[in-house]
């Protein structure tokens, strides 16, 4: 009997036991769970960096980072190595430092910066910051038709270092060849008689003077009832007989009748420059002859298809029909 009791209680005493240590261990593992986070160790190239309870967070960042959103204008960037996290639960006396391992892990990192470079004949001549101000220089070049504009290419660029950029007007400026044979305009005189379009004139290497002076009746390009198509050239009205001087020094090429201009002069100057003289009432020079500034060539009249007395006066360069009043009047 007595021997039963004892070990009765005996049973009761380690039943006891066990609840104590599990209501101890639940008591330890909440009070961990409370005062505790997850907590890792970073080692950044096997050493340790500091602690940080926001692992993802971090990580996340450091991502960021080498993706380029860190700083504007940031392709990507490179870092020496991925940092490495161990989980230390227990520790009681750690502090984290998310900065501070933010800090190390990218100090040394390699930022590359995305820009563009306009280049011409495929040399880097300036860089503007996005692809958008890179094609609106090139669109703007063609646009205004510079000699260049087959030239200028677009590179995209990542670099170390950032480059000095230029806005899209600066590049235009720079870059922007303005066609050849026109480039230079010179002043010309004013007249009397005519009120010029424009004062400015276009240089073609030779200087132009006026055969003769004059009312211009009809503008090059015009569209008048006596003919369908634009005027060739222009019109001077004169009285008939008045002396016709050469534009410019040059060969005689034509000096003959046509029906429509008439008895007409064509003088060849050079440069693929032709003079256009119709409605002649006389020619006085002959095909192969050569002509100098202001020499009287012939009469004004009104010969071929014309309805009175005038000169009319064609510029062509290269077999182009120009408006003569970008050279002269
Ligand atoms: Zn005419």
């Amino acid at each position: 009997m007595n021997h039963f009791k004892r070990i009765a209680m005996h049973i009761r005493t380690t039943i006891k036991f066990i609840v104590l240590v599990i209501i101890s261990a639940f008591l330890i593992v909440t009070a961990v769970a409370v005062f505790y986070k997850p907590t890792y160790a970073v080692y950044f190239n096997d050493e340790l960096i500091g602690y940080t309870e926001n692992k993802s967070e971090l990580q996340a960042k450091i991502n960021q980072y080498m993706e380029g959103g860190s700083k504007d204008g940031v392709a990507f960037a490179q870092i020496d190595s991925m940092p490495e996290y161990a989980l230390c639960l227990l520790k009681k006396d750690i502090i984290s430092n998310d900065d501070e391992i933010y800090a190390t892990v990218t100090q040394n990192g390699t930022e590359y910066y995305r820009y563009y470079a306009i280049t011409d004949d495929k040399e880097e001549k300036l860089y503007v910051k996005t692809f958008e101000e890179a094609e609106k220089v090139v669109s703007q070049l063609k646009e205004k038709n510079s000699v260049n504009k087959n030239d200028i290419g677009i590179v995209e660029k990542y670099d170390t270092q950032i480059k000095e950029f230029a806005s899209v007007e600066t590049c235009i400026s720079k870059l922007y060849e303005a066609p050849k044979p026109k480039v230079t305009y010179v002043a010309s005189t004013s007249s009397g008689y005519v009120s010029g379009m424009s004062s400015q004139k276009v240089n073609i290497g030779i200087s132009l003077i006026r055969p003769i002076s004059g009312v211009i009746t009809s503008r090059f390009g015009s569209r008048e009832s006596i003919r369908s198509y634009g005027h060739r050239g222009l019109d001077i009205a004169a009285p008939a007989g008045t002396p016709i001087k050469a534009a410019a020094s040059g060969t005689v090429t034509t000096s003959g009748y046509n029906s429509s201009y008439g008895n007409m002069i064509i003088i060849s100057h050079g440069n693929g420059v032709q003079t256009v003289y119709g409605h002649c009432s006389q020619l006085l020079v002959s095909v192969g002859q050569t002509v100098s500034q202001g020499q009287v060539i012939g009469k004004v009249g009104s010969t071929g298809h014309s309805t009175g007395p005038h000169l009319h006066l064609e510029v062509r360069i290269n077999g182009v029909l120009q408006n003569p009043q970008n050279y002269v009047y």
